[in-house]
């Protein structure tokens, strides 16, 4: 048994139809006439969208159109609601809660993630921490130095059995 969104996803281009190009050979917007992309348009989104457009995926090869407006919630076949993704992102979309909208230009896509968090190609930094003197400026009263963390580890090689034994003690004794 199928979920529905497996379905959603499996639909969102089945490559079940083939449209027939006009002489131009251009038809890139086929409104609700077809679920499916046509050659045409799948020509015109690999050279829009070479590589999977979720943020920071660097995927180029098997990607999947994907409808920004689902075709069972209304959406067109034009080039403006596709957007091309990797196979591990399709899923993201369609089962994983991640969810992407047409930007105000309807040029490019957002994508948030599930808690509908805007997804960035590149990540906002933290607000409140400006550079490496903030970040010892906030930890001033820990008296951190460069002694601290340093390993007590004599260079020896690691006697794992030793390494086991001791971590079962251990256990042992907060047990
Ligand atoms: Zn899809
Ligand atoms: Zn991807």
């Amino acid at each position: 048994m199928l979920s529905p969104q497996v379905v959603q996803r499996v639909g969102c281009d089945g490559g079940v139809m083939h449209l027939r190009e006009d002489a131009h050979g251009n038809v890139l917007d086929l409104g609700r006439k077809r679920r499916t992309v046509s050659a045409a348009q799948k020509r015109a989104l690999a050279t829009r969208d070479p590589q999977c457009q979720f943020p920071g995926c660097p995927h180029r090869a098997f990607l999947e159109p994907h409808h920004i407006v689902h075709w069972q919630d209304g959406g067109e076949t034009n080039l403006s609601n596709l957007v091309r993704l990797c196979s591990f992102h399709h899923v993201c979309l369609h089962e994983g809660g991640y969810r992407v909208e047409l930007g105000a230009n309807r040029q490019s896509h957002r994508f948030f993630d599930r808690e509908g968090r805007r997804i960035h190609v590149v990540p906002t930094p933290p607000r409140d921490i400006a550079g490496f003197e903030s970040i010892v400026a906030m930890n001033h009263d820990l008296a951190i130095d460069r002694a601290t963390n340093a390993p007590q580890w004599n260079g020896s090689p690691v006697d794992h059995h030793e390494l086991i034994r001791d971590l079962c003690w251990l256990e042992d004794q907060l047990n």
